[in-house]
């Protein structure tokens, strides 16, 4: 039996080849599996090793795993900045990570941009001060992705801040330029078509240097903890260990990241072409170089939008919803990895056959 299909971004389509290998983990005893033993830590080598052939993660950045990305948020704030960072966002999610940092460090500054606005613009109002530069790599909120250059301009402009990166919808989905940021954090339950419960987070040397100056020690996810227990392949606590193996797992199944890359870039084009010629819907965001490749938000009347999302439902397939400001006004597409185009098949069928009300 096969899982309701959803578009959902997040928690997504899981990859069907979990089906065979949750069963294995259970046959294997990966359920039960001692987080300080040898096979665990064997387990969690493989991650890091196939992060690197897959993803291109360069060898001498550090994986850690959290519970979630907004831990990533938390923990961050925790042992990464001392009192200034600053934080640019356009949504929902950004914002969010820019509140949980204002809360712990009270001189945290936020730059708020709109959907349809370059944040080039921003770069003169960021305070030279900032230890830290937090941005939203693939803003799932609003589906918008950063435009090309940004990031290296950051780099470029304050190179003694750190650069974070809530890449939660894009890692494992494109390509990302790992060398231009130090800090790059996910979770499982979007590209990598896995259930939630899990998060990533990877630690350029520049970073670990910088926990280590600012020496931020005795909680259960203090970075220099987790760090310490990672030379072993170790967590600070019982981990989920279920979610690692899956990880493993799907990483060893997918192809190269610029395989998949190029893919889903062909799919959000020929999607992004199908809203612009439609008379019902139109893409969210205006401008092409902004348009995320791997959350293709869609726009249309309050009614319509409504009335569609019913009519997919009954057809058996799920769309993700407008979110915050965007919710009534629009949906929105996973267009995620673990997604099979016979999927992206049956949903032009459901566009086909809705009637506008
Ligand atoms: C989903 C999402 C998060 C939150 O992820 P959790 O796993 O729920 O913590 C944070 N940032 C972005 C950009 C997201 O898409």
């Amino acid at each position: 039996m096969n899982p309701p299909i959803t578009f959902n971004p997040g928690p997504a389509q899981v990859y069907s080849l979990l089906q065979e290998a949750l069963q294995e983990a259970y046959a294997k005893g990966i359920l039960s599996l001692p987080h300080r033993s040898k096979a665990f830590e064997e387990m969690v080598a493989r991650c890091r090793l196939l992060m690197q052939q897959k993803l291109d993660l360069p060898a001498n950045y550090t994986l850690l795993f959290l519970s979630s990305a907004t831990e990533s948020w938390e923990v961050i704030a925790q042992s990464l900045i001392r009192e200034r960072s600053t934080h640019l966002y356009s949504g929902a999610f950004g914002e969010r990570c820019f509140a949980y940092t204002q809360h712990l460090h009270p001189a945290a500054t936020g730059l708020a941009f709109e959907l349809n606005e370059d944040p080039c613009y921003l770069l003169e109002q960021i305070p030279s001060d900032s230890e830290l530069i937090a941005i939203t790599h693939n803003e799932t909120s609003n589906a918008t992705t950063l435009p090309a250059l940004f990031l290296s301009q950051l780099h470029e402009q304050f190179p003694d801040a750190l650069l974070s990166v809530d890449a939660t919808s894009s890692m494992g989905g494109v390509v990302l330029p790992w060398t231009q940021a130090d800090i790059w954090y996910a979770s499982v339950q979007k590209c990598f078509g896995l259930p939630a419960g899990l998060g990533i987070m990877c630690l350029s040397p520049r970073a670990v240097a910088r926990v280590h100056e600012i020496g931020e020690s005795g909680r259960y996810n203090s970075l220099s903890y987790m760090l310490e227990k990672m030379e072993k392949n170790q967590t600070t606590y019982t981990p989920n260990v279920l979610n690692i193996y899956l990880l493993m797992r799907v990483l060893e199944h997918i192809p190269h990241i610029i395989e998949i890359d190029w893919k889903l870039q062909q799919r959000a084009k020929t999607w992004y072409r199908f809203f612009e010629e439609h008379s019902l819907w139109q893409p969210l965001v205006a401008y092409a170089s902004n348009r995320s490749v791997t959350v293709i938000g869609v726009q249309g009347e309050p009614t319509q939008v409504q009335a569609f999302k019913q009519h997919a439902l009954k057809k058996g397939i799920y769309i993700g919803n407008g979110y915050g400001q965007w919710k009534n006004h629009s949906f929105r597409i996973a267009n995620f990895p673990a997604i099979p185009d016979t999927h992206f098949q049956q949903l032009l069928d459901v566009f086909s056959t809705f009637q506008s009300v």
